[in-house]
């Protein structure tokens, strides 16, 4: 499986590879979730696929949905240990949205009542028929099909 689509110069690779330690939580045969180096809060937890795409909209369907099948779980074990009160799932997919390793994943954060994460997250307003276009734009892409199509 870890033969897939290795790029010798990826972090992320060389961690599920074993070339390079890693904290592992939870290993299967598409997947492994290790703890983030730099956590944002202590528990922070990275879900990677083995193969490597550089982006999560890279990933194949099925492997999206592997990987992402182990986020309830992981989710629950990662608030039961560290006694969050929540968890934020985040993807920063792409430089621009703070993507740094070019390796998709998925970042499973514990969050506490008053830690001190900052979520600058402002929201826009739509005007005139720009929703509905915003829609039609979307769903002619999506009806271009799947990536296991
Ligand atoms: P990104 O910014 O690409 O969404 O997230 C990359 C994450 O990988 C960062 O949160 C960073 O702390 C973590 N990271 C980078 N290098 C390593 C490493 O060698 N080991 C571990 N466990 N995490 C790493
Ligand atoms: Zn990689």
């Amino acid at each position: 499986m870890s033969n897939q689509h290795h790029d010798p110069a990826c972090i992320f690779c060389k961690i599920v590879r074993g070339d390079i330690p890693s904290a592992r939580v939870l290993e299967t045969d598409h997947a492994v979730a290790f703890l983030d180096i730099n956590p944002v809060n202590r528990g922070h937890v990275l879900l990677v696929p083995k193969a490597h795409h550089a982006t999560l909209a890279d990933l194949p369907d099925h492997l999206a949905a592997e990987t992402a099948s182990l986020v309830p779980r992981l989710a629950r074990a990662i608030q039961a240990a560290t006694g969050a009160d929540g968890l934020n799932l985040v993807v920063n997919n792409g430089q621009v949205a703070g993507q740094t390793v070019f390796h998709g994943h998925w970042h499973l954060i514990p969050r506490f009542v008053d830690d001190p994460v900052n979520w600058p997250w402002p929201h826009d307003e739509y005007s005139g028929d720009e929703l509905g276009q915003m829609q039609f734009r979307i769903e002619r892409e999506l009806r271009g099909g799947s990536t296991d199509g």
